[in-house]
């Protein structure tokens, strides 16, 4: 696996706006002398939240400087752990295996290297407070999930969206800040919170508690309730809609259906009939 640090510390910055333009962009700052630029919001991080916000910000007509520290692409392998002690043993030989023995592997032998391989053990989980005054943070900068559940991606973009939806407005000068910028940590708070719980418990393979256990143990039984389950682990709905009580009493419902006709069984094994 390959990455340098986690999480990173890419987040957006909100400048006082000083000019008003009728047409946003993002401008690449080549110049180090950039203090002649004038822009509504600074970036920092070009991975996949940072570019989404800056160019959905600059789709509204903000002024956008993105900024990145890294000239060159990073690649993430994820190994289960049975394959650790090879990797610390050969991080480099163990890397090329596995890249080589993966459906359709890219060339990676014919691939140019452009950084050195780094491993990680045990990915960090961090979430932090979305935003500080004039400051704001989308993807793995405000909250880094467990790559096992796959999310991470799909919520750098999903908080790039909201980010540029909430603030763009007020930062070309229609509207209040800190206001925005509430607006779009509740938003994410509301939306991702519930979900990060869940993923944390389930990276650091806590028992299930009841009403996990509960929601599981009917979703394998009820088609309804496995319904309402994809669609939060899909998250298409949150938290709040999954645990709805309609849903619970379902549930419980099905599981004691079940725990009835379960019983006669358990009779006739036990007395061997
Ligand atoms: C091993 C592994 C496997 C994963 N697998 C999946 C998966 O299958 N599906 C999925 O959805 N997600 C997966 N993820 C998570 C996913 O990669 C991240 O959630 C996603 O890339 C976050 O995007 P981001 O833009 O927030 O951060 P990043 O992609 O990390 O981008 C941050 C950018 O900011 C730059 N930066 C950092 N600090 C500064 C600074 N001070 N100044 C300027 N630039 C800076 C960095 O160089 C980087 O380019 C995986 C992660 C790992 C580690």
């Amino acid at each position: 696996m390959t990455r340098d640090h986690v999480p990173d510390r890419s987040g957006t910055a909100l400048l006082p706006r000083t000019a008003p333009h009728p047409e946003g962009a993002i401008s690449p700052l080549t110049k180090p002398e950039s203090a002649g630029y004038d822009y509504d919001v600074v970036i920092s991080g070009a991975g996949l939240a940072g570019s989404a916000a800056a160019v959905l910000l600059a789709r509204r007509g903000v002024r956008v400087a993105l900024l990145e520290r890294r000239s060159d692409p990073e690649a993430y392998k994820l190994p289960d752990k049975k394959r650790l002690p090879a990797f610390r043993e050969d991080l480099e030989g163990s890397f090329l295996e596995f890249v080589r023995a993966l459906p359709e592997a890219p060339p990676i032998d014919s691939a140019e290297r452009v950084t050195k391989i780094i491993g990680t053990v045990n990915y960090p989980l961090h979430s932090r407070k979305p935003t500080a005054p004039g400051v704001a943070f989308v993807g793995d900068a405000a909250l880094t999930g467990d790559p096992l559940w796959g999310v991470g991606c799909g919520w750098a973009l999903q908080s790039a969206q909201w980010l540029a939806e909430a603030i763009a407005s007020a930062a070309t000068g229609r509207g209040d800040l800190d206001r925005s910028l509430g607006v779009y940590a509740r938003r994410h708070r509301r939306r991702l919170r519930g979900h990060q719980y869940l993923a944390a418990d389930f990276a650091k393979a806590r028992p299930f508690n009841p009403l996990k256990r509960l929601m599981y143990s009917a979703a394998a039984r009820d088609e309804s309730v496995a319904r309402h389950m994809y669609l939060f682990a899909s998250r298409l709905i949150g938290p709040l809609r999954f645990l709805n009580p309609v849903v619970l009493a379902r549930a419980t419902a099905v599981n004691i259906k079940h725990r009835g006709a379960a019983v006669p069984l358990a009779h006739l094994s036990r007395t061997g009939s």
